[in-house]
């Protein structure tokens, strides 16, 4: 099993939002990677450049901090030459990992855009590195830059960051200082392409939660009547565990319950719901070991709603 850890840049409409392609808001210009072995040590490399076919000429900010000109873009290969060279180069076990998730979203966004998003199977499981140093060094919860973690690890800074190969080289080097424990437990699911079947939906289990994804409902209020979406299983033992709180909404795109389990006490369970590539709505659902206190606030969170909506219907 090999690691790639790669690293895109890309071009924007260098004459502002008004006459950019909305299929498109980002063109990749260049491919970096490395390639990790299972021990982490780096064997190969990849880079190429990218002729670009939508925005042709470089928007400035592009130009000052990737620092390529349009000159040298001319020089690069069709989008679908380079991607298919990039994947055949990565091969079919390659467990991709990034600085953050944007990377994963700009990449099917370009294959898609070209009609080439069958090159890349969604849902993916990748290693979003920034998250694994922000567990490995400081708290769950921190996102930092590239550049901070190099600096923190004293990591030798001899390459320009904002170049592809570059950016992936020092991604690289980070990764290699994390735990194997943490990178084997804290893998990121990618949901650009959410699961198109039931039989393709995730179930995944973490250490403390557990994580479903769904496939695509026509719309949220079927998404939210449906059995699998709406059960609370442990995220320890995988029991079925009670509701306390049935499943609300805050208005927002968010719905939040508890539950408790007869072995591991209180759950906590939260959906989201997001539009889906085929124009329905499919879901994220996290379930997480709870305290009694976090329920509680739970359950005066749904009080406060109510409240609320008291309120608002008495102004009427
Ligand atoms: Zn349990």
């Amino acid at each position: 099993m090999d690691y790639i850890v790669f690293d895109l840049e890309w071009n924007q409409c260098p004459y502002g939002k008004e006459r950019e392609v909305a299929r498109l808001p980002f063109e990749i210009i260049e491919i970096g990677a490395v390639k990790l072995n299972s021990s982490l040590k780096q064997v190969s490399t990849y880079h190429t450049l990218i002729n670009p076919k939508v925005y042709r000429t470089l928007h400035y900010r592009t130009r000052e901090i990737v620092g390529l000109t349009t000159k040298d873009l001319k020089q690069g290969k069709p989008f679908e030459t380079a991607v298919r060279e990039f994947f055949s180069w990565a091969g079919p076990e390659a467990v991709f990992c990034t600085w953050g998730t944007t990377d994963l979203t700009e990449l099917q966004r370009n294959l898609s855009f070209y009609g080439l998003l069958h090159l890349f199977r969604g849902p993916c499981q990748f290693l979003n590195v920034q998250k694994l140093f922000a567990i490995q060094y400081e708290n769950t919860k921190s996102r930092r830059s590239l550049e901070y973690a190099v600096d923190f690890l004293k990591l030798e800074k001899d390459e320009n960051f904002h170049r592809a190969l570059a950016d992936a080289e020092y991604t690289g080097r980070i990764l290699s200082t994390i735990d194997p424990s943490v990178i084997l437990s804290c893998d990121s699911i990618d949901t650009y392409q959410n699961p198109t079947s039931k039989e393709n939906e995730i179930h995944a289990v973490y250490n403390g939660y557990s994580k479903y994804i769904s496939r695509s409902f026509p719309t949220k209020e079927e998404a939210m009547a449906d059995k699998e979406v709406r059960s609370t299983y442990c995220c320890v033992c995988g029991r079925e565990a009670k509701k306390k709180l049935r499943w609300f909404s805050t208005g927002t795109r968010a719905y939040y319950c508890t539950a408790v389990c007869p072995v591991h006490g209180y759950i906590k369970g939260k959906i989201k719901t997001q539009h889906a590539m085929d124009g329905g709505i499919f879901v994220i659902k996290t379930i997480k070991v709870s305290y009694g206190e976090e329920a509680e606030a739970i359950q005066q969170k749904k009080e406060a709603l109510r409240v609320k909506r008291r309120k608002a219907r008495h102004k009427e």
